[in-house]
């Protein structure tokens, strides 16, 4: 079974193997080829082409540049030009729907003090990010209830939402037409000769012996690598994203950030919120039943009383999806195993993957073209502070 090119015997040979077909695999076929030029045969290999239950598909869809950290800043800033101009890139046919409506991140007096300090940090890499007090938060914002607030930052250009199936449909065409091959098939095993990876065993019993392999495997990236015999600190986490229908029309609104943690953002006609739950354990892979009471009794109310139209609000639907969620620091692994040097990892996004694939999967091919970071140092985000147990720490984690 496959999606694309047709394997023609048990075994084949690839330059670069990628486990994980969505956003970040798709990323990172589409710069090799595409942007690159990168001569070798390219593989991607995923498991299900209809990317149903992938984070991707399932996500909010959003980018931001209000992070904490200055690389987490230019992994969504680059990003940004390409959402920006799909057009441009892709062809004129290209549309992903972006809607340049910005985050509102508000704080209380205790979060004011780190809120401010992100700004400067922000403000730093040129992004544009307004900083408001209680009465401008009003006056923009007239819908929002501000008992409780010290403050607010918004992103008045550059953050927004788009359909994140239409930017992967666009990534796997352009990729597959600059020469990657999609395959069908689930990778079930790791071959490694000492310190390389020299293949991957499919279930259906064909083997790719590859170059170099790139995980891209989403929240199942943990279980991928060690098939490798390597750890990594990713695992599926659940989110619930709740659609709701508010009767009263506020007009233009953000992506608004309570500071209890929950999340509103218009979508369409309708609203979608949610909240990381307080008892967040690893989740089981097949497990995407959604959590109601994380609604009923956590959503909602905060979500009445930072903005009292939602208080008659109805819901509408729901879906679960998995963060690809970096137990260590929620953020993401750019880069090669130290020990087992053809073994690259493109994981462990957690929230903010979509926003990142495009700029992380152009440097993961820098790294596997010219061996080292071109267009943006993400040396930060390596797996060498995943075997030191040294995190990065991003304050701003959605
Ligand atoms: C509810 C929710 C909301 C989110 N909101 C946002 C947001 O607003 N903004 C943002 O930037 N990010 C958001 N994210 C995070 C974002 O969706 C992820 O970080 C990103 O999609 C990860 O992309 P990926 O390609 O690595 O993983 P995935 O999209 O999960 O893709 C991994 C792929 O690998 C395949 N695969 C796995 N194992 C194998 C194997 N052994 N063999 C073959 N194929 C395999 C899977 O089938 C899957 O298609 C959200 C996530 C969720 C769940």
């Amino acid at each position: 079974m496959r999606e694309g090119d047709a394997l023609t015997g048990s075994s084949e040979s690839y330059d670069v193997v990628i486990v994980g077909g969505a956003i970040v695999g798709s990323s990172v076929a589409y710069a090799l080829k595409a942007e690159l030029g990168f001569e070798g045969r390219v593989a991607v290999v995923e498991r299900d082409p209809t990317y149903a239950r992938s984070a991707t598909t399932l996500s909010a869809a959003s980018i931001r540049q209000q992070f904490s950290t200055p690389e987490n800043i230019r992994l969504s800033r680059a990003s940004l030009a390409m959402i920006r101009n799909v057009k441009a890139v892709f062809g004129p046919e290209a549309d992903i729907g972006f809607h340049e409506g910005g985050y509102l991140i508000l704080a209380s007096p205790e979060g004011l003090p780190v809120l401010e300090a992100n700004h400067r940090v922000q403000r730093a890499e040129s992004a544009d990010i307004a900083l408001l007090d209680p009465e401008g938060l009003a006056a923009r914002f007239p819908w929002i209830s501000t008992e409780g607030l010290a403050g607010g930052a918004f992103g008045v250009t550059g953050e927004g939402w788009f359909d994140a199936h239409s930017l992967l449909g666009l990534l796997r065409k352009a990729a597959r037409e600059a020469g990657a091959v999609y395959l069908t098939g689930s990778v079930a095993g790791i071959d490694r000769e000492g310190g390389r990876v020299v293949g991957v065993r499919l279930a259906d019993g064909h083997r790719l012996a590859c170059g170099a392999l790139v995980n891209a495997a989403g929240p199942a990236a943990g279980d991928l690598a060690a098939l490798a015999g390597v750890a990594l600190p990713v695992e599926p986490r659940k989110r619930c994203v709740f659609v709701v229908h508010c009767r009263e029309r506020l007009g233009p609104m953000p992506l608004v950030v309570d500071p209890s943690g929950v999340y509103v953002r218009p979508e369409g006609e309708f609203h979608i919120c949610g909240v990381s739950p307080e008892e967040d354990a690893r989740a089981a892979a097949d497990d995407f039943e959604v959590d109601y009471p994380l609604f009923e009794e956590v959503v909602w109310p905060a979500l009445a009383t930072r903005v009292p139209a939602f208080e008659a609000c109805k819901l509408i639907r729901a879906w679960a999806g998995h963060y690809d969620y970096n137990t260590l620091d929620q953020n993401a692994v750019i880069g090669a195993h130290p020990e087992v040097g053809n073994l690259y990892f493109a994981n462990g996004f957690s929230g903010h993957g979509l926003q990142q694939a495009p700029a992380a999967g152009r440097a993961l091919a820098e790294l596997l073209t010219a061996g080292r970071f071109v267009s943006l140092d993400l040396s930060i985000f390596g797996y060498e502070r995943i075997a030191a147990g040294r995190p990065v720490r991003e304050l701003n984690v959605i």
